[in-house]
């Protein structure tokens, strides 16, 4: 069964999930193949997967489904009552501290059809997909045992998608990842001595230069962050709402779907077909209050390997400016 192990240098945390070793991969040894009959994601091959846990069906559409929400078969955190118990207590100075990953590990399949992309979705899926990752939050907020939940996508090998057929990931976690600690305990701090959202002051700082922002929608900000990691980083914010992410109206839902996919679209124009991740950051369920911390989602095309130097310091070594990538993604047709 997966667990957390701790490093006793640094404090960080691993997941520890020998089981994902025997997951299929499309990619390792065989080309990517398009072939519907043989993808347990695609239309018929519904048997293929675990039981569903909630499908969505576009209106008019012929089809069964357009999106469906299926437990990960590899998953990488599990549920309490699958994890022995049978851990020895540790004390402050342990130095191989672990505990059961506990949690609830999802896939999203965006498409009956076998699509790679979220440029290949149609509008309604892509919408339905942002309903998916709304209604899936709202339901571990409810059911009061995640802390935390992480919706993200993988396109393409170089990205660490295994399956090919566009699908995303939604892992629900009992323990709160350190870099979302940090950065709602930063949020925070900021909002008890300005009473802003540190999010919202650096949107409308971004709005006012202008340079980095790549498009605006009514209520959404797409803008290459001042201190981007990768070359083309993209981030998606909403220019007003403190909304928390599972309160968000299905309005809301398709233009932030629809700025998604303009970006994704624009990324590949300019680029040709990457490989990408993009990841959405909701607010920790247990932050004091919704207004210190604003959900976002991060996009980047996977242009170059994190090497020898990020991994050691963590320090980013970025070789386009988020000015000139602005600037191409701004202008690509
Ligand atoms: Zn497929």
């Amino acid at each position: 069964m997966p667990e957390y192990r701790q490093n006793p240098l640094t404090r960080e945390w691993i997941i520890l999930s020998s089981e994902r070793q025997t997951r299929p991969s499309e990619f390792l040894d065989q080309p990517a193949r398009r072939d519907s009959a043989a993808c347990p994601f695609c239309l018929g091959n519904e048997h293929e997967t675990p039981e569903e846990l909630v499908r969505y069906t576009s209106r008019g559409s012929k089809d069964a489904w357009s999106v469906r929400v299926v437990p990960n078969k590899y998953p990488a955190v599990t549920a309490a009552e699958c994890t022995p118990v049978d851990r020895p207590e540790c004390n402050d100075d342990c130095l191989f501290r672990a505990a059961p990953a506990l949690g609830q590990h999802d896939v999203i399949i965006e498409s009956p059809r076998h699509v790679v992309s979220l440029t290949d979705l149609t509008p309604a899926e892509t919408e339905l997909l942002f309903r998916a990752y709304r209604d899936r939050i709202a339901f571990h907020r409810a059911a009061g045992k995640a802390r935390y939940v992480q919706a993200f996508k993988n396109v393409g090998p170089l990205a660490g998608a295994s399956m090919e057929h566009s699908h995303s990931q939604l892992m629900a976690l009992e323990q709160l990842p350190q870099n979302i600690q940090r950065d709602a305990a930063i949020a925070e701090s900021y909002f008890r001595r300005t009473e802003r959202s540190l999010l919202r002051a650096v949107v409308q700082g971004e709005l006012a230069a202008g340079t980095r922002v790549v498009v605006q929608s009514d209520s959404y900000v797409a803008f290459c962050p001042f201190a981007s990691r990768f070359p083309y980083e993209v981030c998606v914010v909403a220019e007003n709402s403190g909304s928390p992410f599972d309160e968000l109206q299905s309005g809301e839902l398709g233009e932030l779907a629809g700025i998604v996919r303009e970006i994704i679209g624009r990324i590949e124009r300019a680029l040709g077909p990457v490989a990408y991740n993009y990841y959405l950051r909701p607010a920790p369920f247990d932050i004091a209050s919704p207004r210190q911390y604003d959900w976002h989602i991060e996009i980047f095309p996977r242009l170059v390997k994190v090497a020898g130097f990020e991994w050691s310091t963590g320090i980013f070594i970025n070789t386009v400016s988020p000015e000139a990538a602005a600037q191409t993604l701004r202008t690509s047709p």
